[in-house]
């Protein structure tokens, strides 16, 4: 038994058909480790909801999505002539430069074969992508309709904002002027992430001769936190008086209690300090700490073992963490599972177990 991600699947489908719902033009983005899932099974979901377009975060990713998802393929990460992109007619390429540009247009000229292009115009997160005249001039370098195949413009718009509508009407300017609402629609198609739902809707309404089209990983596939679990099994627990020596370095144990020892640890991403909780989750891990635990030295691990989160006796392993349970607390047998809070997208399930 390992380091479970177990997903209530009806409960799960039915926010991933919401948020299509909610959302027209979804582009579901899969990356990384797939949001915790795997980008495999998230390619399979993304076919079971049937949208055309799938974003993955590199060129690297494709590999592991294009068998089980038969779309179109959008490549966040920008083309660069070393970035060993497949002149593939279901990817689509983001291009944020216009000497990368020119290097595609070639390719398309010599292949006859138009490689399919966002351009990106740079945001305020200042990643990725064209300055206004770096777009205008992408503008008139595709305008003949050689080379390239624009299928819109891509804007990667930061998280925390209030409202993103003031920057995204400056950068519709940009677009504007590039002449890109003179093209096909393909070309007068916006991609976006980080907009609420709200935002979209007033975009759509203020820009009708537009197509937004948001991408989204996150709230997606992690949005519904209710329909998801992540679940340690107890390996081991040995019971211990104060003093007691333990660990990889001799501590000893500052009073009486068991030494848990859990699954996951460092190689399932499980860190020293746990994920940033709630209110209540640091109250009670203060609580526990003014119990004594504090000045031994212990810090908050991400594990709940009867109702509380419970202290590292030491730092994780790699395939195991040891936890301190103070004398007193009841002790789970071996084989029972604890409760595990974890960042998705850092975090490697030995198992993903769909109900
Ligand atoms: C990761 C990413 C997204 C999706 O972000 P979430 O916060 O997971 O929804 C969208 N666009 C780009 C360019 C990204 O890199």
């Amino acid at each position: 038994m390992a380091l479970t991600l177990h997903v209530n699947g009806d409960r799960w489908r039915s926010h991933l058909t919401d948020v299509l719902a909610r959302n027209p033009g979804l582009v579901p983005v899969v990356k990384g480790n797939g949001y915790g899932f795997g980008l495999h099974r998230l390619a399979r979901k993304a076919a079971w909801l049937g949208v055309d377009t799938l974003a993955v975060g590199t060129y690297d990713e494709l590999a592991q999505v294009d068998r089980r998802y038969d779309g179109s393929l959008l490549v966040l990460t920008p083309w660069r002539p070393f970035a060993g992109a497949p002149a593939d007619p279901r990817v689509i390429h983001t291009v944020g430069r216009l000497e990368d540009l020119e290097a595609l247009s070639e390719q398309g000229r010599s292949t006859g074969q138009r490689p399919r292009v966002v351009l990106e115009r740079m945001t305020s997160m200042l990643r990725h992508g064209f300055s206004a005249k770096g777009l205008r001039e992408a503008g008139r370098a595709t305008a003949d309709g050689h080379g390239v195949e624009v299928e819109g413009v891509a804007l990667h718009l930061p998280l925390a904002k209030i409202s993103h509508l003031s920057e995204v009407d400056r950068l519709m300017t940009d677009v504007v002027a590039a002449g890109l609402d003179k093209r096909g629609e393909a070309s007068r198609t916006i991609w976006v992430s980080h907009l609420t739902d709200a935002e979209l809707a007033t975009l759509a309404a203020r820009y009708p001769d537009f197509t937004f089209r948001p991408r989204i990983g996150t709230s997606l596939w992690l949005g519904d936190r209710g329909a998801l679990s992540v679940r340690s099994t107890v390996l081991d627990s040995h019971p211990v008086e104060r003093g007691d020596t333990y660990g990889y370095r001799g501590r000893s144990a500052p009073r009486a209690g068991t030494i848990l020892v859990v699954s996951g640890g460092t190689s399932h991403g499980i860190g020293l300090e746990a994920p940033t909780g709630d209110a209540t989750l640091k109250a009670r891990a203060a609580s526990i700490a003014r119990g004594g635990l504090d000045a031994a030295g212990f810090v908050r691990s991400p594990y709940t073992v009867g109702g509380k989160q419970r202290l590292f006796a030491e730092p994780p392993h790699m395939q195991a963490s040891m936890l301190f349970i103070p004398a007193g607390s009841a002790v789970p047998a071996v084989g029972d599972e604890v409760e595990c809070r974890v960042r998705f997208t850092a975090t490697t399930f030995d198992a993903v177990e769909l109900s």
